[in-house]
């Protein structure tokens, strides 16, 4: 299989043609080598217009989502960006060549460790990745111009909004357990939030002890 092509075709007919006109996200879309961070039996799908597992009932989003989300932070270049739910990496690789530094964390270590693995062979060095419960962000590191949650929350975390920095911008699924809203909290001020909703969703829950319980599973 050759992936370049497939993975051009997957921009032009996947990206491009529902609407994402950011010519550096398009760029990296093209560049990142999304067959790399699924297992090797499922590197033909790869390419494909939806989501794959990654072990551990967890999922590789769908490549318009991930530009989806990206686009929706409106990154310049200059931003230092908290990602939660690392996954497989894929997104993470997106934002850390679009972007100056990432802050990843993942609940689940094997994926951390597995996402690390392909990033450095990837020679992305701008990640920080760590094994945490996300849904109080990564205060050492804090305040972040733009925060990505890759998980399902019932609310938007209050952590988050303390993190962000005036200007800096949220992009998280909120809504019911397999369900929920895209939306975008732009801090205008201290006590200030611009909340928009960009489109439904479905992702894996949020884990933790500003999200979903492990018992909350249906
Ligand atoms: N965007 C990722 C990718 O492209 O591979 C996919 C992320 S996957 C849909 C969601 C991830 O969020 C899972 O790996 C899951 O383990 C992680 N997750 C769930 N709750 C979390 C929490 N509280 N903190 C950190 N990670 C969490």
């Amino acid at each position: 299989m050759d992936y370049t092509i497939a993975r051009r075709r997957m921009v032009e007919q996947q990206i491009v043609a529902r609407g994402i006109d950011d010519p550096r996200l398009i760029d990296v879309m093209n560049k990142v080598p999304r067959h790399l961070f699924v297992d090797e039996g499922l590197r033909g799908h790869a390419y494909a217009d939806g989501p794959l597992p990654i072990g551990h009932k967890q999922t590789i989003s769908q490549p318009y989502m991930v530009a989806a989300m990206s686009a929706a932070l409106g990154l310049q270049g200059h931003e230092r960006v908290l990602e939660i739910g690392t996954g497989s990496g894929y997104q993470t690789a997106i934002l850390a060549m679009m972007t100056k530094r990432v802050y990843s964390i993942e609940r689940i270590s094997t994926l951390a460790a597995r996402a690390r693995k392909v990033l450095d062979q990837l020679q992305i060095s701008n990640v920080n990745i760590k094994t945490a419960d996300g849904t109080i962000g990564w205060k050492d590191q804090a305040p972040f111009d733009g925060i990505l949650v890759a998980a399902g929350a019932p609310d938007v975390p209050h952590e988050y909004l303390v993190q962000l920095i005036i200007g800096g911008k949220l992009v998280m699924p909120v809504g019911g357990y397999h369900q929920q809203s895209l939306i975008r909290i732009t801090r205008l001020d201290k006590d200030q939030f611009k909340r928009e909703e960009l489109m439904g969703c479905r992702f894996v829950p949020l884990i933790g002890t500003a999200g979903w319980s492990e018992a909350d599973e249906i």
